[in-house]
């Protein structure tokens, strides 16, 4: 029998729901400020998506476009300003910068109160230590899909392909926290299909389109397809899903399984910044 499939919008849809409800009851709805430096047609499409997804639940949404040739003195300006407007609940700082442009420093340099990314070393650290406040969008995305699943993640076999700080890492972390035995694979792991072939739970975000075959799931797997890679005209995962859905008990499609939960808890973590910031 084929997988079921894990669409985002469903679970994406109730979360912006009852954002929306709390926002309505807010004095003032929530400020999310957008930075965007580079031209990069990814970004504005992804910053296009936000101001969308904002509108949708009530929260204020600015795109500020930045000089591209600014210096990183002026960014890191830019970005101090944002921090101390008390009127600005949320930054995003977006990707890519232009080149010659410190990223890690620039997103070291936003008030991790704002930092509705997740992407400061403070929000990262509390990810660490099982405390998130603001967690990377992507793995939280990650971890409500699995829940949504209905699988058990405690004391289940997590493998996680991808190890970046916004994703793959984060999401092993707080997938460890509900106790789940994680195991995390990158371009040296040896034997990729001894890990895959025996996760109850796959999470793969590697950024390679359609990595992950059908041959190298455990039967029955939660499969969570993080990719998103431009071919043939289309958005296409990591994983390969036509050989991978009859072997899976469920899977997320892409596109439509990760990205529109990822957004959700984007607008999730403005609407939390924002109470913290008035309490
Ligand atoms: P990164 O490029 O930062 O990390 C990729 C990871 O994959 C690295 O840890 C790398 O290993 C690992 N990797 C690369 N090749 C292999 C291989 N052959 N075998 C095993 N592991 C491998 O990617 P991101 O985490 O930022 O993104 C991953 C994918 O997710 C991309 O397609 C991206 O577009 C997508 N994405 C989707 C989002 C959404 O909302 N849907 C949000 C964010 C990302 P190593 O560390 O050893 O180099």
């Amino acid at each position: 029998m084929p997988a079921s499939i894990l669409e985002g919008k469903p679970l994406a849809d109730r979360i912006r729901a009852e954002l929306a409800a709390e926002v309505a009851q807010m004095s003032a709805p929530p400020r999310l400020v957008a930075l965007m430096a580079g031209e990069d047609a990814a970004a504005r499409a992804y910053a296009k998506m936000q101001a969308k997804a904002c509108r949708g639940v009530g929260i204020d949404y600015e795109l500020r476009e930045l000089d591209p040739a600014l210096s990183q003195d002026e960014l890191l300006a830019e970005i101090a300003a944002a921090n101390e407007d008390p009127a600005v609940n949320g930054i995003i700082l977006q990707l890519p910068l232009p080149e010659g442009l410190d990223e890690a420093a620039a997103q070291r340099a936003l008030d991790p109160a704002k930092d509705v990314d997740g992407v400061h070393p403070v929000n990262l650290g509390l990810v660490a230590e099982g405390e998130p406040l603001l967690a990377p969008c992507t793995a939280q995305a990650v971890v409500a899909l699995i829940e949504e699943s209905g699988a058990q993640l405690r004391g289940a076999e997590v493998v996680v392909v991808g190890r970046s700080v916004i994703v793959g890492k984060p999401a092993a972390l707080m997938l460890l926290d509900r106790g789940a035995t994680v195991t995390v694979c990158r371009s040296t792991t040896r034997d990729l299909a001894f890990h895959t072939s025996r996760a109850e739970v796959l999470v793969v975000a590697i950024g390679r389109a359609k990595m992950i075959r059908g041959d190298q799931i455990r039967p029955g797997a939660v499969v969570i397809d993080v990719g998103m890679n431009w071919m043939d005209g289309g958005y296409v995962g990591d994983v390969a899903f036509d050989e991978v859905v009859q072997v899976a008990g469920a899977i997320t499609p892409v596109p439509g399984g990760v990205g529109p939960v990822t957004v959700t808890m984007l607008l999730r973590n403005t609407v939390e910044a924002a109470k913290r910031q008035r309490a």
